[in-house]
């Protein structure tokens, strides 16, 4: 829970909080955006929410925070905002709340679908969550980006019995998964599913990409707010920016619409600026 004592210095007066706990994930900027800011080495609270709408925003906040670190010293409605998740993003894809600390607060994915739901990264593991994804059928595989963002995978691949998937190279971090991958080829792994290994981040990293619109791209790649643009973080490649690179040049052979990132934000796109914003990053990244 959030310590008002602790509030950082930076928010505004009023009911919502951000403490010193803050590990400046993101994950509040990126769902309550009029409430939550960058204040520097951690988010602050810009702005009350004005409305009822901005005020649910600051709830999802709340309940997805890896560290409990937002808090309210008004009536604590957050209870009645759990049931929003796992939020629809859109068709039958959703963003599963939250947020867990042992990934640094990644976002993780679910999408429903007729042959086995997917779970893209793992969110903390919570029996609400587990009762939500037994309700919308279960989950066949867990796909895992990469080393960092793979949480209580472990947990509900146990209790689900579902496959993990994760690439050869990064499968020291979780080594009784299921299903290997392993060199470099993209790989069409069911008929709407597409895993394409892109070393760079971590040696091990891939990506998915669903239907040929929505790319799961863990921490590969994000789209950057204020600059408007995709975007790749250099600071916290672990592995290897050239092979980051030319694995962003692969991928931009192939079609989707949307980005769905681990860290940073996600965007929906056409096609054409997708691709279009994709060859100019890599140009960047020389
Ligand atoms: S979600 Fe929590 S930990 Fe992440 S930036 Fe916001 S307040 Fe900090």
């Amino acid at each position: 829970m959030a310590d008002p004592r602790k509030a950082v210095a930076e928010n505004v007066d009023g009911a919502f909080f951000v403490d010193s706990t803050c590990i400046n994930c993101d994950t509040c900027r990126q769902l309550a955006p009029t409430v939550f800011e960058d204040a520097g080495e951690y988010s602050s609270v810009c702005a009350q929410p004005k409305n009822d709408s901005e005020e649910r925003e600051a709830f999802h906040a709340l309940l997805a925070c890896p560290t409990g670190s937002i808090g309210t010293r008004s009536q604590n409605k957050a209870k009645s905002y759990l049931s929003d998740f796992p939020l629809r993003i859109d068709d039958n894809i959703y963003y599963c709340g939250f947020n867990s600390e042992k990934s640094y607060g990644a976002n993780s994915y679910f999408i429903e679908h007729k042959d086995g739901n997917w779970l893209i990264d793992s969110p903390k593991y919570l029996p609400y969550l587990a009762q939500k994804f037994k309700e919308m059928g279960g989950i066949k595989y867990i796909f895992l980006t990469h080393r960092d963002d793979i949480a209580d995978a472990d947990r509900y691949a146990h209790e689900f019995k579902a496959e993990r998937i994760i690439h050869k190279d990064d499968a020291d971090s979780q080594p009784d998964s299921e299903r290997l991958i392993e060199g470099k080829d993209a790989l069409q792994f069911a008929p709407d599913f597409k895993i394409i290994p892109v070393p760079g981040h971590t040696r091990g990293h891939m990506v998915l990409i669903y239907k040929d619109t929505f790319l799961f791209s863990g921490d590969h790649l994000h789209y950057d707010r204020s600059r408007k643009h995709l975007a790749a973080y250099r600071s916290v490649c672990w592995y290897s920016w050239p092979e980051q690179r030319a694995s962003m040049a692969r991928l931009a052979k192939h079609r989707f619409q949307w980005v769905l990132a681990g860290h940073g934000n996600r965007v929906h796109l056409n096609e054409d600026e997708m691709s279009k914003q994709m060859h100019e990053l890599v140009e960047k990244m020389k």
